[in-house]
């Protein structure tokens, strides 16, 4: 392992946050611990293209939220974001 990889390992030891990444729908199926080196930076601009919203959350809350997306993967023409919103 390289000093990069020891001075990583240690960071991750210490986080207090992660940055998630949200699907449209507003689950949350990413995330990545906040340890400010490249490793963060990396992960994060994988999120981003794979279209999901950036948010930085408390380790707390991701593992409370994390792969806790119960809405169906989008199957036909219409993307879920357009999926009628109900709200009275
Ligand atoms: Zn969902």
């Amino acid at each position: 392992m390289s000093d990069e990889g020891i001075e990583h390992a240690k960071k991750l030891g210490e986080a207090k946050h992660a940055y998630v990444g949200i699907k449209p729908c507003g689950c949350c199926v990413a995330a990545v611990v906040d340890t400010g080196d490249k490793f963060t930076g990396k992960a994060v601009s994988e999120f981003i293209r794979s279209g999901l919203k950036i948010e930085r959350q408390p380790m707390e809350w991701v593992r409370q939220h994390l792969y806790k997306c119960t809405h169906k993967e989008a199957t036909g023409n219409e993307p879920d974001l357009f999926e009628g919103r109900s709200e009275p």
